[in-house]
């Protein structure tokens, strides 16, 4: 029997790195390349080798590994064909209905825009996982840096269709500071002041908050949740579609 192991380790500031390992077929990828040392320190303690890198976004923090990894290794680099001029190496270009493999696991490919215009997502649904770049966070969403919230809302459909056990490995540890700012507007989500209580414990230990699970961020993620009445008044928008109620939130939060 083959099983996905998954390897979770921090990088520069608050990055998360993944490498993830097809037991069967020994292949391993790196999620996005956020920082070689530690990835080439991560492989050395797995003792893996790297075969691929998938890639959700052309950032720095994201891409900016390419080419370093690719010379050690000979990797093969997929990445979303979207933007094949900004992120460099790439082999293998992907978009929407697309799928990768990792020996027999199959990655189903989703464009979701909205925090940049190329930006993709890796599902596995046999494996129940998501790897979610910067599009959600655990509490959060991406920054709009190059999208509408027309775009980044219909981009957050896509996870939402996500079974509710799916584990979302997202590329940041935010959390925290994301709390802050659910609370604000959803005060009364008795799930989110419960969440809250626990991110701080975890957080007070050094504890990563991620991965989170799609049914947590329905509960809990205020950019889920435009529906929720609570959510609409405290912003001022009762009875407003999902997409302004979104667009809204996403703004207060800029500015938070
Ligand atoms: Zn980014
Ligand atoms: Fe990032």
């Amino acid at each position: 029997m083959s099983t996905l192991e998954i390897h979770q380790f921090p990088c520069l500031d608050d990055n998360y790195g993944y490498l993830i390992h097809d037991t069967a077929s020994g292949l391993t990828a790196t999620i996005d390349t956020p920082e070689v040392d530690a990835i080439n320190a991560a492989l050395k303690e797995k003792n893996w080798s790297l075969d691929f890198i998938f890639n959700t976004h052309h950032h720095h923090d994201h891409a900016g590994g390419n080419l370093e990894l690719k010379a050690q290794t000979q990797c093969e680099i997929i990445g979303p064909a979207a933007d094949i001029d900004r992120i460099p190496g790439i082999d293998r270009a992907v978009g929407e209905g697309d799928t990768v493999m990792l020996g027999n696991w199959v990655f189903q490919v989703h464009d979701t825009p909205g925090h940049t215009r190329g930006h993709i997502v890796f599902h596995c649904a046999e494996a129940a996982v998501g790897f979610v770049g910067d599009t959600l966070f655990a509490l959060g969403c991406g920054r709009l840096f190059e999208g509408t919230p027309e775009q980044m809302w219909h981009s957050l459909q896509k996870l939402l269709s996500w079974p509710d056990q799916t584990l979302i490995y997202c590329a940041h540890e935010y959390t925290e500071a994301n709390a802050r700012f659910a609370l604000s507007v959803e005060p009364e989500n008795a799930d989110l002041v419960a969440r809250v209580d626990e991110i701080r414990i975890a957080r007070a230990q050094d504890i990563p908050t991620v991965p989170t699970s799609m049914a947590l961020e329905k509960r809990t993620n205020p950019f889920l949740r435009p529906h929720s009445s609570n959510l609409q008044e405290t912003v001022n928008l009762v009875g407003q579609s999902d997409v302004e109620v979104f667009a809204r939130t996403r703004e207060l939060k800029d500015n938070f």
